[in-house]
């Protein structure tokens, strides 16, 4: 995506005058240009990662089964060989909170970094400018390209860019519905237009749009009035917070930046080291110039620093005019990296962490829940004793099948009735009537409390407090 800077566009009047001085917020469409540099290799290499782990993890099986798969008519979530039941949702909810606070630290020490690297939104929307980039050519020829009156040419450049881009949002929505819908079903489904689940069909042509919609032409507005985080990450910054920043002591010394000829030493002449290409400006996705200093709208995605660094390098100047730093830093200041606000965050987020894996590995795979029939008190039968009818579920949340078998304690005396001993594969809900017999004088209250235990053939059990109802003979 590199586009070489010429020189001569160093000065002010040679650059296009969209953006001289303008915001974007006063543009409708922004011409993004490429440029390469440190940063933005590090952010090919991340959105490559996401990538790959996006597109091929639905394709991964353990043990015969898609190793990520969330089977909600099943209501079971398999992941990477544990099965979630909604019974751990508390975990699931927990799961969230840990993420939220991750992104609270990160935030704290390096600023808005999960936006500019690893955010979807913006993994996408680099794709498709990639792509545009590929077909209508670089930042002035597709603005003279949308200056053009509509000819063949540009209609075959216009209609295969959406054409590609709408196949890169179907190929995103076959592997989002993918995560939900056995893929290797999915897509013989889709292409012999069998997909039976009319929600799969939903999704499908909802994220087909979705995509298509925010990384072709929605883009930077999605970050800008869209995203929630953007409005509050600012509450977690302070002055520590690693942010992409102007430095402007540098950038405006003396009589303030502007264009000079090239070997000016800008120190010597008291002018700022900005020559005020606007190169930083024009490389931004969100269109803002960073030197008006930090605003919500910067996703830190540090390409006015690489394009700012291409220009200090030719004009032989120390790069680092835009870099990232901090406030205190900015400021001649201490910079202190462990504060307690940081410190807290980290410990916080260590001990979550611990608690959760500690609450996976001790997970019980096996729920028993017991409901007693609420359309009758008790009944008596024919010979005489009281009868309490009972609907039991048994969980086998196990990765393998089981036998179990179902005893109750707590009632002298007690006959209980039913398929008490069942056999269960993996994943599977066993349904169960159950009834306790018990002799009326054997009753010392109304209200008796029992316990119903199901016991696995290796020893491991659970148990469900209940009641026994009859009339009290003592
Ligand atoms: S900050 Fe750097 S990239 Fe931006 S206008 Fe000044 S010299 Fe050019
Ligand atoms: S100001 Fe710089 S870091 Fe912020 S969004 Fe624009 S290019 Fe990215």
């Amino acid at each position: 995506m590199s586009e070489k800077i010429p020189v001569q566009e160093l000065t002010p009047h040679s650059i296009d005058g969209q953006y001289k001085g303008v915001s974007a917020k006063y543009n409708d469409k922004l011409y993004v240009r490429s440029v390469n540099g440190l940063f933005n290799k590090i952010r090919t290499l991340s959105l490559w990662a996401l990538m790959i782990g996006y597109f091929v993890t639905p394709w991964i099986s353990i043990g015969g089964r898609q190793a990520v798969w969330f089977d909600l008519p099943a209501r079971q979530f398999h992941i990477w060989g544990m099965t979630f039941w909604p019974q751990d949702f508390v975990l699931l909810s927990f799961l969230l909170i840990i993420c939220a606070f991750g992104l609270f630290t990160i935030t704290t020490l390096a600023g808005r970094i999960w936006c500019g690297y690893t955010c979807p939104q913006t993994a996408w929307t680099f794709i498709y400018m990639w792509v545009e980039e590929k077909i209508e050519g670089n930042r002035n020829k597709r603005m003279k390209l949308d200056k053009e009156p509509m000819s063949t040419s540009k209609f075959v450049k216009k209609a295969s860019k959406h054409f590609i881009w709408l196949v890169i949002a179907l190929a995103t929505a076959i592997a989002f519905v993918g995560y939900f819908y056995p893929i290797r079903e999915l897509i013989p489904d889709l292409i012999t237009f069998s997909i039976e689940n009319q929600w799969a069909s939903f999704w499908l042509l909802f994220f087909t749009l979705a995509t298509y919609g925010n990384a072709g032409w929605l883009r930077e507005k999605v970050c800008l009035h869209m995203c929630p985080y953007a409005r509050f990450q600012s509450v977690m910054f302070d002055q520590d917070t690693l942010i992409v920043s102007y430095d402007e002591r540098r950038g405006e010394r003396g009589s303030g930046r502007g264009p000079r000829k090239k070997g000016v030493d800008p120190v010597e002449a008291n002018i700022g080291d900005c020559v005020d290409c606007n190169m930083c400006v024009q490389v931004c996705p969100t269109g803002i110039d960073i030197r008006d200093g930090l605003q919500y709208q910067c996703i830190g995605c540090a390409l006015c620093i690489d394009a700012c660094d291409e220009i200090m390098d030719k004009m032989h100047y120390p790069k680092g005019l835009i870099r990232y730093t901090n406030e205190h830093a900015l400021e001649g200041k201490e910079v202190h990296i462990f504060r307690p606000k940081l410190v807290g965050y980290a410990i916080a987020l260590v001990a979550m962490f611990g608690l959760f894996g500690w609450a996976v590995y001790d997970r019980t795979p096996l729920e028993l829940d017991v409901m007693r029939d609420r359309g009758q008190l008790y009944s008596n039968t024919s010979d005489g004793r009281v009868q309490n009818s009972y609907n039991a579920k048994v969980m086998n949340m196990d990765q393998k099948a089981h036998d179990f078998v179902i005893t109750v304690v707590g009632l002298e005396g007690a006959e209980l009735d039913g398929k008490t001993e069942l056999s269960l594969d993996e994943g599977e809900v066993g349904d169960v009537p159950l009834s306790i017999k018990a002799v009326p004088w054997d009753l010392e209250k109304s209200r008796t409390d029992i316990r119903f235990i199901v016991t696995r053939d290796d020893g491991l059990s659970v148990e469900q407090e209940s009641r026994f109802i009859g009339p009290a003979s003592r």
